[in-house]
């Protein structure tokens, strides 16, 4: 195993430049390596940093990173349609296209990924200097001739979760939808929402910074997180309950919240990551005592090629702007841990940061 320059966490709230992350001396016959072009670190990768990896031991040390863009330097020979000098997306979140999940329909649920809770010794995150994927025809996608790195590094979990969050909302055109918490995957759900047909889209949070993008993205009501009755101010403004809540922020406790603006027969979809062991209680009165036809999904990112690819042609359409969402801008690897800064020390100014490797 060769050794190679990567962003590690060494324990709680301290990362650090390591010279010693793995990278394979021979790739596999599906495999690729990937030469990051640009990164862009996320809420979850800085949960790992604060809490020094305490959901994934195993991490520590490790290269952290899912969210990058890059050019492929080596693919190997059973590989089709990808070729050295390409760029590409890469998935965040690595499906095992060959598992029984996969024939079951649910390839998400099998990862080969290191925050899979597999702990493969030869892999990590990808801010290193090269990323090695076991599978490039089915984990990677062209990014268009017209999509920016900028945009692109917003697909792999930005929009692949976000869209996928939507989508199992079962919307129909017309339908009232609140997003809960609107950091980067609430931004994508506003506008997912509205490409899906929504009405009324409401977006809640509370920094003035992600109103202007909310409100670029279609929202109908920017609604203040902080405002003690703001739920009742939804159903006023709705005329009812919602038919679709999408919960991307804040606290176990948000369920409630998000369940009680809810209609009875609706869909929640959770797209918050939940790692601190403290129980989520649902006050039976707002999911309907128990029998109000309210769903709840917990949903993960959707990775692959396909459903990368689509995020990108709605990229390359014009019909999604994520790039709107990035508000820091760094050159080179030594600058990624003062991008993850801004997550720890909570930035009020930040959406999102990305790292060109240059
Ligand atoms: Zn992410």
């Amino acid at each position: 195993m060769k050794r190679q320059k990567g962003v590690v966490i060494t324990g709680k709230n301290t990362l650090a430049i390591s010279n010693d992350c793995p990278l394979p001396d021979r790739i596999c016959s599906t495999g690729a390596l990937i030469k990051p072009l640009i990164w862009s670190p996320c809420t979850s990768d800085a949960h790992l940093c604060v809490t020094g990896c305490e959901s994934l031991p195993y991490l520590l040390g490790k290269a952290v990173g899912h969210e990058m863009c890059g050019e492929i330097t080596q693919v190997g020979e059973d590989v089709h349609d990808f070729q050295v000098g390409d760029r590409v997306i890469v998935c965040s979140v690595m499906p095992m296209w060959r598992s029984l999940e996969a024939q079951d329909g649910h390839a998400k649920n099998r990862q080969d990924n290191m925050y899979a809770g597999i702990d493969y010794p030869d892999r990590g995150g990808s801010f290193v200097e090269e990323y090695y994927i076991r599978d490039a025809d089915m984990n990677l996608a062209h990014i268009p001739e017209n999509v920016t790195l900028e945009q692109a590094v917003m697909v792999p979990d930005m929009m692949c979760t976000a869209f996928e969050g939507v989508s199992q909302l079962g919307m129909e055109f017309g339908s009232s939808v609140a997003v809960l918490g609107i950091g980067p995957v609430g931004l994508m759900a506003v506008r997912a929402a509205v490409l899906n047909g929504a009405g009324k889209v409401f977006a809640i949070g509370s920094r003035k910074v992600c109103y202007e993008v909310a409100q670029a993205y279609g929202a109908t009501h920017l609604v203040d997180y902080h405002k003690e009755d703001y739920v009742e101010q939804i159903l006023k403004d709705n005329g009812g309950p919602v038919d679709g809540v999408i919960l991307c922020g804040g606290s176990e406790k948000e369920m409630n919240k998000g369940l009680s603006m809810l209609k009875e027969g609706g869909t929640l979809v959770n797209l918050s990551a939940y790692f601190g062991g403290v129980p989520i209680e649902i006050d039976p009165a707002v999911w309907g005592f128990g029998y109000g036809d309210k769903t709840i999904k917990g949903v993960g990112c959707k990775g692959g090629r396909l459903w990368m690819s689509r995020m990108a042609e709605l990229v390359a359409c014009g019909r999604v702007e994520p790039e709107k969402m990035i508000t820091h801008r760094y050159h080179g690897m030594d600058k990624i841990p003062e991008a993850m800064e801004l997550f720890l020390n909570h930035d009020r100014s930040l959406i999102k940061p990305v790292i060109y490797n240059d």
